[in-house]
Order: structure tokens, then C-alpha cells, then sequence
């Protein structure tokens, strides 16, 4: 059976088939919805259900609270209709022209960039062009079937090869492989590109970037894209790690300063620093603390559940951040329901 979707503000207008989900449908229709892990988990996707019913399939419950499901709140990405719907998102607009594709690449180098970080550069099939949007992510297809995401941390000018940081997760099937048996020259397949994570390009407001740890890979992807097109907006960078050796391209970072006008860089460091050089604390507590009103800014946020979930609440209930203006994504794991 068919549904009619719409959406509100945007006026998107989709079908979607009971066994897909409303996420799918808008995709397969040309319609770019915000979403990131497609999994339940980070909650992206979230949006209300004005008009029409769902059936919405497992999720977790940190992405959607029972007052949130009670007010009509619900995750699209594992949301099939019941009926036709009218749904309110916080935004959409046409995919363009990036189709999803599953693609072979060869790993071309693998270098350790700090002890649990790994730089994985893969060079792509000659020929198979492969396009993305700065901040969006890929999902690496493993042997069984199982799919794990990573965002593309070049940018998309940087044609013919892909480049991926890596966060060792102890005991995490894939990326202890990345860190053990993975050799240059071997095979991975991916599929994508996915995600909504990429800077507006219609707003000029100044952006905070809040990256924690590996979150710095689309944040990398996104500023080289803006210095590659001669970007004028007003960026600040805060990159979050425990110790110094987290903030693996510290320099490279610092060098933005002298590419990008208006680019500023603020490395924070959780546990103390010993020589007093770099600020110390949560990354999101020194955004509050250079940025008590946030109410003309927009933050584009990406790393753990934890750090996202603070930064949201505090940047938007104490600094007058506007809801709509953050942006996350957030590296949750999959949940192999998935596969
Ligand atoms: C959209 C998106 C983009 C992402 N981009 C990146 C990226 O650029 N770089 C990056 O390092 N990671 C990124 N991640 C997170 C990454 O996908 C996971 O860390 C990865 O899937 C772990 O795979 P694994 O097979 O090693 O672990 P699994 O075998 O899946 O997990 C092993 C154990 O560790 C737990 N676990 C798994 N991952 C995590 C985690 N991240 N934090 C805490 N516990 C975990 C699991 O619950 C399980 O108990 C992203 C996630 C999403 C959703």
C-alpha cells in the first residue's frame, strides 16, 4: 500500500510504501530530510507527526523519550506510515545530484595518528566518480553484512580517494581489524554517501564547530571545503580531546587560521595541561564560556552521544541558542539490526 507524505515548513511531497521507511521514501524521492546514523540511535532524524499515524520500529530510547513519542514526536528513519502523513521538520530541501553508490576502494595508507586514532586513506576505482557533500559520512560494508559509519574527512574536491579517522572502540569488531590485520592494498566496500551534516551554504550567520575527538573528520572535510571555495563566513573550530596527543592534526587545524578568513581555532583539553598552554574543561563548556549568547550563531556539533547531548542542552537552554540552529552528528554505534 501507498501513502502521501508531506511536509511542513518546505512543502516536501513524497509517496512512501507501508515497508519503507518515511526516511527512505523522501530520499528515494529527492528530498533530503536531516538524518544521521539511519540506525534509531542519534535521533537526527527526529520530527512530529502533525497529521497521520506510523508504526516506528526499534529505537533507542536516549534518541526519543516517551514525553517526545507522547507529543508526537517521532524517529523517521525507523518510522513507516500508517496512513498518509503531515509531518513538521526542522528543514528540507532536494538532494542533488549525489547518488548512493557501493564502491570498492584499496587501502593506500594507514597511519597511526595517535594511539587509539587511525588515518585510513583509500584510493577509489578509476573511472567511478564518487561525489558527497563536505560533512556527510559513508557506511563501510563488512564481509557478514554488518555496516559501520564513518564520515569522509577530505574534502569533496579531493577526487579519487576517500579518507577516514578512525577511534579504536575496545572490542569493536571493525575497528580493532583496522588497527591489526588491515594492510595497505586490501579491499574495503563502502556505500554512500549519507548524512545531512553539511554547512548551510544559504547562511551567512557565524558558525561554531564543536568537534570531539575523531568528530574532527567531517569538521576537516568541511572547513578545506570552505577554503577551497573561498568561504566568507565567520568559523570558530573547538575541538575537544582528553590529553594533546588526542588533537592528532593539531597544526594542521592552527594553519586554517592563515587560509580561512575568519576562521579561528580553539583547541580544549579535558584533562589538565601541564604546561598551562591550551584551555582545559569540556569543549562545550568553553564555547558557553567565549559565547554567552549564541542566539545569532549556528553550531554544527559531531562526536559522541554524550558530548552532543550536553552541548545541545546547555548551548540551547543557556546561551539562547536556537534549537533549529544546532546541528549534530553524532557518532553512536551500529546496532547491527541493521545488518
Ligand atoms: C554517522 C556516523 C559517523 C561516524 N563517524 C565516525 C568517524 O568518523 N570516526 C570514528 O572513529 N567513529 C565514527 N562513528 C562511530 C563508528 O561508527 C563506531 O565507532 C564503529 O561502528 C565501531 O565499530 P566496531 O565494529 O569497531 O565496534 P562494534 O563491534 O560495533 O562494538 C563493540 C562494542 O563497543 C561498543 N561501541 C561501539 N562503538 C562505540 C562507540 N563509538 N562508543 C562507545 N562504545 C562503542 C558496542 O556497543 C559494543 O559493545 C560514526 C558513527 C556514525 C553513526
Amino acid at each position: 500500500m501507498q501513502f502521501q507524505i508531506s511536509t511542513l515548513p518546505g512543502n516536501a511531497r513524497f509517496p512512501a510504501n507501508e515497508d519503507e521507511t518515511v526516511l527512505e521514501a523522501a530520499l528515494a524521492a529527492g528530498w533530503l530530510l536531516p538524518y544521521g546514523c539511519r540506525d534509531g540511535a542519534c535521533g537526527s532524524c527526529k520530527a512530529r507527526i502533525v497529521q497521520g499515524r506510523i508504526e516506528q520500529g526499534q529505537i533507542s530510547e536516549s534518541a526519543l523519550s516517551d514525553e517526545e513519542r507522547t507529543a508526537g514526536y517521532a524517529l523517521l528513519c525507523r518510522a513507516r506510515p500508517r496512513s498518509d502523513l503531515v509531518i513538521e521538520v526542522r528543514n528540507s530541501g532536494r538532494v542533488g545530484d549525489f547518488p548512493v553508490r557501493k564502491l570498492p576502494c584499496r587501502i593506500q595508507e594507514l597511519r597511526r595518528a595517535a594511539d587509539d586514532v587511525m588515518i585510513l586513506t583509500a584510493r577509489l576505482p578509476a573511472g567511478e566518480p564518487f561525489r558527497f557533500r563536505a560533512g556527510q559520512y559513508i557506511d563501510i560494508l563488512l564481509a557478514d553484512g554488518r555496516r559501520r559509519s564513518f564520515s569522509l574527512a577530505n574534502p569533496p574536491e579531493s577526487t579519487g580517494q576517500i579518507e577516514l579517522h578512525i577511534r579504536l572502540v575496545p572490542g569493536g569488531q571493525f575497528t580493532r581489524q583496522v588497527f591489526e590485520t588491515l594492510k595497505v592494498r586490501d579491499i574495503l566496500r563502502f556505500e554512500g554517501p549519507f548524512g545531512s551534516f553539511s554547512l548551510r551554504e544559504d547562511e551567512h550567520r557565524p558558525a561554531i564547530l564543536l568537534a570531539g575527538g575523531t568528530g574532527f573528520a567531517p569538521i576537516k572535510s568541511i572547513v578545506e571545503h570552505a577554503i577551497a571555495t573561498g568561504a566568507q563566513r565567520k568559523l570558530v573550530l573547538y575541538w575537544g580531546a582528553r590529553t594533546l596527543g588526542g588533537l592528532y592534526m593539531d597544526s594542521l587545524a592552527a594553519s586554517w587560521e592563515g587560509q580561512l578568513p575568519g576562521f579561528r581555532y580553539v583547541p580544549v583539553l579535558s584533562d589538565p595541561d601541564a604546561s598551562g598552554a591550551i584551555r582545559t574543561g569540556l569543549v562545550h563548556k568553553a564555547v558557553m564560556a567565549d559565547h554567552p549568547d549564541l542566539s545569532a550563531h549556528e553550531v554544527y556539533a559531531c562526536g559522541a552521544p554524550a558530548m552532543i547531548d550536553a552541548a545541545r542542552r546547555d548551548l540551547i537552554g543557556h546561551c539562547a541558542l536556537p534549537a533549529e540552529s544546532f546541528y549534530a552528528d553524532v557518532f553512536t554505534f551500529a546496532s547491527d539490526s541493521s545488518a
